[in-house]
């Protein structure tokens, strides 16, 4: 890769100017094997020293204030938080989902596998963002995500733009028994679409599950990366692909102030 920090864009939110977001890769840090190198994650037992920097140094890239991102704890929850500028440097519990109206709120989660999903509404200006793992997925977590939108900002399905990010692929989601039974328990007759025969086991399409769940309320513009993190391990972290010795990469997304800065 070219650049010392690369970023992942989706074109769909690319379009708009007032939107900034991004899906970093492991590349432009500072953290050794096997956090090797912009590991975002404070919990994952790498230097806290690095972690500090690689957060800087995506900050400067971004050219965002660290201090005016929000971001949560991640539990494979099913919650929600609605925030603001209060909220600037706060890190939430038992959250694995983020949406604000807030210019100059940058909303931010990390990930090694589970599915980064960001929103915009263009229309109302509001952002979301999702951590997905099969947990969440699961859960309909994304779907609660984009309902809780129009709850509180008035954003219609249909007005919602959906980027699935950089995640365990189909390809790779080999998922136990019980994984695949509750599959089956939530999206009924829909799951055959969803999982699919692999080497050993059933594989599970969690981008699909997520995109199902989303078109379910009415979101209509969606655009999966499909880039698989496990498959592409030299540019992202994998739980799966790492067997649990890794670091985290990040996603953010917010809306620029009118001022700019
Ligand atoms: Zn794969």
């Amino acid at each position: 890769m070219a650049l010392s920090l690369p970023l992942f864009h989706f074109e769909r939110l690319s379009a708009y100017p007032e939107l900034l977001h991004a899906v970093a890769t492991r590349h432009g840090g500072v953290s050794q094997a096997p956090w090797a190198t912009l590991n975002l994650g404070g919990s994952v037992g790498d230097d806290p020293a690095a972690v500090h920097e690689n957060h800087e140094r995506l900050c400067r890239r971004l050219g965002v204030a660290r201090n005016h991102l929000v971001t949560a704890f991640l539990t494979h929850s099913d919650k929600v938080a609605v925030v603001g500028r209060a909220d600037w440097g706060q890190r939430y519990t038992d959250t694995d989902a983020l949406v604000t109206n807030t210019p100059g709120v940058y909303l931010t989660l990390r990930f090694a596998d589970c599915v980064p999903i960001l929103l915009y509404d263009p229309r109302r200006r509001v952002v979301g963002i999702v951590h997905a793992g099969w947990r969440g997925t699961l859960a309909l977590i994304t779907q609660k995500t984009a309902r809780l939108m129009g709850e509180v900002y008035g954003s219609a399905p249909d007005d919602l733009i959906a980027g699935i990010g950089p995640s365990l692929g189909p390809c790779c989601a080999e998922m136990g028994d019980e994984v695949v039974a509750q599959t089956r328990a939530v999206f009924g007759a829909g799951s055959n679409d969803l999982l699919r025969p692999g080497p050993r086991k059933l594989h599970l399409d969690l981008w699909s599950a997520n995109q199902v769940q989303l078109e379910a309320l009415g979101v209509r513009h969606i655009e999966t990366a499909g880039i698989c993190t496990a498959c592409g391990v030299a540019d992202y972290f994998s739980h799966r692909a790492e067997r649990g010795k890794t670091g985290r990469f990040g996603a953010v997304i917010g809306l620029r102030p009118a001022s700019g800065g």
